[in-house]
């Protein structure tokens, strides 16, 4: 049986160039498509499978990096994003029309990762951006619809693309949010 993950890793996971300098997101829309210019290249690019992260139409995750959100900026049809859940710790804003995620922006500025926006790299219109280097939130496919037996066969694929599978973010991401946890409670002490 063939495990799909995505279909930016399925054929193997294409390394990055190693000096990507940025490059523009593009949304589906054939008619006045939404642009993003994004600067310099992305970081902790990852598979996740939580249930939220946007994914192509068959993909069983979605690749998710982080670029710093000074170097996000709507340059082309803007009008047509709206934020597809306003209560969410990442606010994601996506096409009206096509439903694709341009770029996910924390608001809340005690949150680990606020000051980083989340972006799908495969939208580049460019190549070359870093690529993924392990797989998040992988346990949270099966709340997706992913058959439990599956699971086997999903993580001794993404371990043999490279992609070490973790049930929530990679313990360097974990260690940063629970750092922050301790921060903020030595500051409410
Ligand atoms: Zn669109
Ligand atoms: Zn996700």
């Amino acid at each position: 049986m063939t495990v799909h993950i995505h279909p930016a890793v399925d054929d193997g996971v294409k390394q990055g160039s190693g000096h990507f300098t940025g490059g523009t997101l593009v949304c589906k829309c054939k008619d006045r498509p939404v642009k993003v210019s994004v600067r310099g290249d992305v970081l902790h690019n990852h598979a996740c499978g939580c249930t939220k992260c946007w994914k192509p139409d068959g993909a069983t995750f979605s690749v998710v990096a982080v670029v710093p959100r000074d170097n996000v900026a709507v340059i082309e049809n803007g009008d047509k994003l709206h934020i597809v859940d306003t209560s969410a710790t990442i606010q994601r804003h996506a096409c009206k029309v096509c439903g694709t995620h341009m770029f996910g922006r924390i608001e809340n500025k005690d949150h680990a990762f606020y000051g980083l926006d989340f972006i799908h790299p495969e939208l580049f219109q460019e190549s070359g951006s870093a690529a993924p280097g392990f797989a998040a939130f992988v346990s949270s496919v099966i709340e997706a619809g992913v058959d439990p037996s599956q699971m086997d066969g999903i993580r001794a694929r993404l371990k043999e693309l490279g992609l070490e599978p973790y049930d929530c973010l990679s313990p360097a991401l974990m260690d940063a949010l629970a750092a922050q946890v301790s921060k903020s409670r030595a500051k409410a002490a």
